[in-house]
């Protein structure tokens, strides 16, 4: 699904150098290379604080716990998404209100969102899913009326742009209240390793997070607030220094790949291309900076998944259903509140979807040969 190991040879002199230097210091914990990486990556996203961490569950937690949110504040998710996000809702022992998504954008569905508010609602959490922004202009303007947080989850669309309806341009993760991200290899800008960061404009919630990852310490040894160690170590900060530089790059080739994969299937009834943003559709992927395709996901229409999966797997293509379970499914996220009619388009898409290789050294031969493989099996 992703080839690190050719995106690493590209960069490796870089890398190994980078990695080290660090080595050679030995300032492995909140060395310079962290607190540069904080300031290149402000820059890069034009937010006021990054507040790095261990990873990206861990900063959707943090988020959550700098904002004082209490047990039994409601808090509204998609059901069509990775489960760390419901997870650490739970955790806090907030309450988790799962609520469907939109079918085209496969992103939360701000209908579903009004429909959920209750006065114990206290924050939304868009998932900007698969590399394609939440519609976020109605998320904030739900959320002012409500009097709601908005924290974003940018784990899969880092980069990504967002243009407002007034036609400015923003990057995701700098538009709600605040926003966490994630580092894990396989993301659009993977360390070696686990890592992740918190983004906000707000001083004074860059303060509490900054004291809740060490330990609630704002002074030594002194500790105000119930915190947690979370921490981007040295090592994998020179990792992303060294490929922040080459994340618009990365980026432009995944949106390169998607276009190839899209003109390929764009005569095959039975299967559904992903969308661009609402501002970009129409134009070509390539010309669009608000899709970075973490990754490059299509509906089947009538088609046997299972059967196509094999197909692929027995040509040697790896392919991968995200996700194959709605969250409101799972044991561990049930609840008697929940009507399976409240979730249509969550219960149609995990039958449909499917997810094609997809990352920043795919070849015009083998996306073509991937290409090839899915429609000898539709056709
Ligand atoms: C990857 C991911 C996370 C979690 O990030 P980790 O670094 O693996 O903890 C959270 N939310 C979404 C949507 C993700 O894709």
């Amino acid at each position: 699904m992703v080839d690190l190991k050719g995106q690493y040879a590209k960069i490796k002199e870089k890398v190994d150098r980078s990695i080290m230097e660090v080595i050679d210091t030995t300032s492995f914990i909140n060395g310079p290379e962290v607190h540069q990486f904080q300031k290149e990556l402000e820059d890069y996203l034009q937010v006021k604080h990054v507040i790095p961490c261990a990873n990206g569950t861990d900063a959707l937690q943090i988020a959550m716990m700098g904002l004082g949110l209490k047990p039994g504040d409601e808090v509204i998710t998609a059901d069509f998404t990775f489960a760390a996000t419901v997870e650490v809702i739970a955790l806090l022992q907030l309450t988790p209100v799962l609520v469907d998504v939109d079918p085209v954008t496969f992103n939360i569905d701000v209908e579903a969102i009004k429909k959920a508010i209750t006065p114990k609602t206290k924050a939304i959490v868009p998932v900007h899913l698969f590399g394609l922004a939440a519609n976020m202009d109605e998320i904030m303007e739900i959320a002012s009326q409500h009097n709601l947080y908005v924290i974003e989850d940018n784990a899969q669309a880092i980069g990504a742009d967002y243009i407002s309806n007034d036609g400015s341009t923003r990057k995701t993760g700098t538009i709600g209240h605040v926003a966490s991200t994630s580092f894990f290899p396989s993301k659009n800008l993977g360390c070696y390793g686990d890592g992740g960061a918190i983004f906000t404009n707000d001083d004074e919630l860059a303060h509490t997070l900054r004291g809740i990852v060490n330990h609630g310490m704002y002074e030594r040894y002194h500790h105000d607030v119930v915190g947690v160690n979370s921490r981007l170590d040295s090592i994998q900060a020179a990792v992303l220094r060294a490929k922040l530089p080459l994340l618009d790059k990365y980026n432009k080739a995944r949106q390169r790949a998607a276009q190839k994969y899209t003109d390929a299937f764009k005569d095959v009834a039975a299967i559904t291309t992903p969308q661009q943003c609402q501002s970009c559709r129409g134009e070509d992927y390539t010309s669009c900076s608000c899709h970075v395709f973490h990754q490059y996901t299509l509906r089947l229409q009538g088609i046997d998944r299972d059967g196509l999966v094999k197909h692929l797997n027995e040509k040697g293509i790896p392919c991968g259903v995200y996700y194959p379970i709605p969250l409101h499914l799972q044991k561990a996220y049930r609840d008697e509140r929940y009507k399976e009619s409240d979730f249509p388009v969550t219960n149609r898409l995990v039958e449909e979807v499917i997810s094609l290789p997809m990352h920043t050294e795919l070849d015009d031969e083998q996306i073509g040969y991937i290409a090839q493989a899915v429609m000898e099996f539709v056709k």
